[in-house]
């Protein structure tokens, strides 16, 4: 069972992940608003689906490695990270991957401050404003503090590329297959 981070940030005004992630429930595609969101945040919150409930994108997991600063409504880029643990269940590497919500948000950010972020056990995949994500996969190029963390970035996505792999997703533990056929049969 992979554990999940403990959450200690709360999210307040932000409702970024309710635009920028697909909802299986209700097949809400990701990169387009949820049709519950409202002025207050969610206007089913104490029904909303446990894919929702369990959500947490880096900002709000991660906050050894990503600043209070860099809330995703607040600074335009959005995050999601993976993990790579050991046998013995240690975590090896921290991967982030980084979408521009808007034009040039990692510009704005400042590349300076971005590369803070690069420190030893986290690495970084940040895509443009406007990429489509499989095309856009294979474009940036990670940035690893060490070669220690590239060679754990390269298991990763070694492991990623085997579809009977689990992951943690948002509602849960799953194979790369199954995280990949639910995504396909999302409208687009
Ligand atoms: S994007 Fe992150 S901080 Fe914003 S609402 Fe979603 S989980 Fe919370
Ligand atoms: S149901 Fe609510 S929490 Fe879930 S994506 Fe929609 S607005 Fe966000």
């Amino acid at each position: 069972m992979i554990e999940l981070p403990v959450l200690n940030r709360v999210c307040g005004d932000c409702q970024a992940c309710c635009e920028w992630v697909a909802v299986r429930e209700f097949m809400k595609p990701e990169r387009e608003k949820c049709k519950h969101q409202c002025a207050n945040g969610c206007s089913i919150y104490e029904s909303r689906p446990n894919e929702c409930k369990q959500y947490h994108c880096s900002w709000l997991a991660y906050e050894e490695y990503i600043p209070l600063s860099f809330r995703p409504d607040v600074t335009g880029l959005f995050m999601e990270s993976i993990e790579l643990h050991a046998l013995n269940g240690e975590r090896l590497l921290v991967l982030t991957m980084a979408w521009e919500m808007k034009p040039n948000a990692m510009f704005d950010i400042g590349l300076k401050e971005l590369n803070k972020l690069i420190v030893p056990g986290h690495a970084m995949l940040v895509f443009q404003y406007g990429s489509v994500s499989e095309q856009a996969l294979s474009t940036p190029v990670p940035m690893f503090a060490n070669e220690e963390d590239a060679q754990h970035g390269a298991d990763l996505m070694q492991k990623l590329n085997d579809p009977t792999t689990k992951i943690g997703t948002m509602d849960g533990e799953h194979t790369v297959e199954e995280a990949m056929r639910w995504t396909d049969d999302l409208p687009r």
